[in-house]
């Protein structure tokens, strides 16, 4: 994570607003010079006036100037700026020409200012600070403390005092008039660049995330972390059912996601019209999918259609409502950016694992290939071997097909590789990997399984292709082999199944044959 994104950056750079505050002050003691030797003062002389006002200018430049220069900013300089500015402002106006000085809208300026290049809280600060200048000026004319007023004994209901009160609310209404509008901006500018921060977060993580599930797994951590949505969960659309891709907010991660049915009225509406769904109680929908992770909750359904270039996705997320069932506009909209960065980057991370999954699939019955089984079978013997566990491979040849492709054609001996394919796949136990070796032989690999376990298992699958029914008589030989029995490397696994193979062709195929146990005496020549 980059710095600019540990530590946000102010909307406009203190050192500018510092900027504009001085061209501030600068026109300000340019307008107070002009009036002093236009309309000369009463409570001071015009040179008086021009020292003093030069000589402010000139310590605010040298404070600026270092305070540019220090290593670490002074956080109080802004703060005391502006009352050093004010209170020169009340002497040249209310002090050296009276009450009535036009000066004194410098005043209302300053605090415009302030409150706009500051901040909402120091713009009332100082006006506070200046009204309590003014009426300490004021109320203490007597003793001159701000130099030259010439107000005594400052009574209630005096012209005097009216003044001073419209005066004071002036500084006050301008502060407090400017500094809230600003602020609504400053607060919309703020959220504005707090969620483009969000926004550039989630596209990092979603550059990392390579399948759909990480894709799913980190539009919903940014969800989750932006707006508290949560449980929500990512389905992505298959044969017509939503497949839970990721989730997030639940309690049992895994145990819950796979209890999310795969129906959703809901998410199809929105897939279907393309657009972003609010639902205000999901016990009130027949909507088994949202009813079952968020029930009685508030959800909003996000599509992600992918311009019909993949199957479909949809986020489900449960929002915080505020007041009731509504929920922000603005937590809406950005929903939906997340939703159009996640529908892109899914996109191609789906391309991604359509290309990985054709690498490793073989084309005409969807099995694994021979490259995946080399990989999988070279791993699980590694496993085996290390866990001290077993491994069953069964090699699996149909028979006499040749003569079957002669009869019929290579259309139907496709056909009928396919539904041997599709056979042996339905058989399969989880863990087990079934691949077509190559023309009309597949393998399938069985961790922990060995023995008559593995025999059994292999005529069960002799058997279940033998009856698979249809116009053609389709029968296999199998040979099996298993670790560590036969070898613990996949090439001698191999090499003892094909061999088994070969016997059960040689006996007459349709059978099952199990390698023989290698004699102890090739593993000592092998050592020798
Ligand atoms: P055996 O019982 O000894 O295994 O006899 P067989 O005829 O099955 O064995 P052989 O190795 O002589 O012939 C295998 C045939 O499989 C030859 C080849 O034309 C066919 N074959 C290989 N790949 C494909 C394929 O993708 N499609 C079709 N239709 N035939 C294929
Ligand atoms: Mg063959
Ligand atoms: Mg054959």
């Amino acid at each position: 994570m980059s710095d600019s994104r540990a530590k946000p950056i102010d909307l406009v750079p203190v050192g500018e607003r510092m900027r504009m505050i001085t061209w501030f002050r600068l026109a300000a003691a340019a307008i107070i010079l002009v009036a002093a030797w236009v309309a000369p003062p009463v409570g001071a002389s015009s040179e008086t006036v021009t020292v003093v006002v030069l000589s402010y200018v000139a310590a605010a430049s040298a404070v600026e100037f270092l305070w540019r220069r220090a290593k670490k900013p002074w956080p109080s300089t802004f703060g005391i700026l502006a009352m050093a500015d004010s209170a020169l402002i009340v002497w040249c106006s209310f002090g050296a020409y009276g009450l009535d000085s036009p000066l004194r809208y410098l005043l209302v300026l300053q605090l415009i200012t302030f409150s706009l290049l500051a901040s909402f809280r120091t713009g009332l600060k100082l006006a506070l600070f200046t009204t309590w200048l003014l009426i300490f000026a004021v109320y203490s004319g007597e003793a001159n403390v701000i130099a030259g007023l010439e107000v005594d004994n400052v009574e209630f209901g005096d012209p005097t005092f009216w003044h001073l009160v419209t005066d004071i609310a002036m500084l006050l209404g301008a502060a407090i008039v400017t500094a809230a509008f600003a602020s609504v901006n400053e607060r919309e500018l703020r959220r504005s660049r707090y969620d483009l921060e969000r926004l550039a977060e989630l596209a990092l993580e979603l550059d990392d995330a390579d399948s759909p599930a990480a894709v799913g797994a980190a539009v919903l951590a940014g969800i989750n972390d932006v707006y508290d949505c949560k449980p929500a969960v990512f389905v992505s659309e298959q044969n017509g059912r939503w497949k839970v891709l990721a989730t997030c907010g639940f309690d049992e991660t895994a145990v819950q996601a796979q209890a999310v049915p795969s129906i959703s009225p809901l998410v199809e509406r929105a897939v279907e019209e393309a657009r972003t769904l609010l639902v205000a109680n999901t016990g009130t929908q027949p909507d088994p999918l949202a009813q079952s992770f968020a029930p009685n909750a508030n959800v909003i359904i996000l599509p992600l259609a992918g311009g019909g270039k993949r199957p479909a996705a949809a986020i489900v997320a449960e929002y915080p409502a505020r007041r009731g069932s509504r929920i922000e506009r603005r937590m809406v909209s950005m929903l939906e950016r997340f939703a159009t960065h996640a529908d892109l980057e899914l996109t191609n991370a789906w391309l991604l694992a359509e290309v990985r999954a054709a690498a490793i699939t073989d084309p005409l019955t969807g099995l694994a290939n021979r490259r995946q089984l080399d990989r999988v079978l070279e791993e699980a013997c590694a496993q085996a071997t290390r866990g001290h566990g077993s491994l069953g491979l069964m090699m699996i040849d149909i028979d006499h097909f040749k003569k079957l492709n002669d009869t019929y054609g290579h259309q139907t001996g496709d056909d009928v590789l396919k539904v041997v394919a599709s056979t042996i796949a339905s058989t399969r136990q989880v863990g087990e990997l079934a691949a077509r070796y190559g023309g009309e032989e597949f393998s399938v690999v069985l961790p922990g399984l060995e023995g008559d376990a593995l025999v059994a298992a292999a005529d069960d699958l002799r058997r279940a292709i033998l009856n698979m029914g249809g116009e053609i008589a389709v029968t296999v030989s199998i040979g099996v082999a298993s670790v560590p029995a036969d070898g613990t490397d996949r090439d001698t696994l191999v090499a003892a199944a094909d061999a088994a193979l070969y016997r059960a062709k040689e006996g007459g195929r349709n059978r099952v044959v199990a390698s023989a146990p290698i004699p102890s005496v090739l593993h000592e020549l092998k050592a020798s």
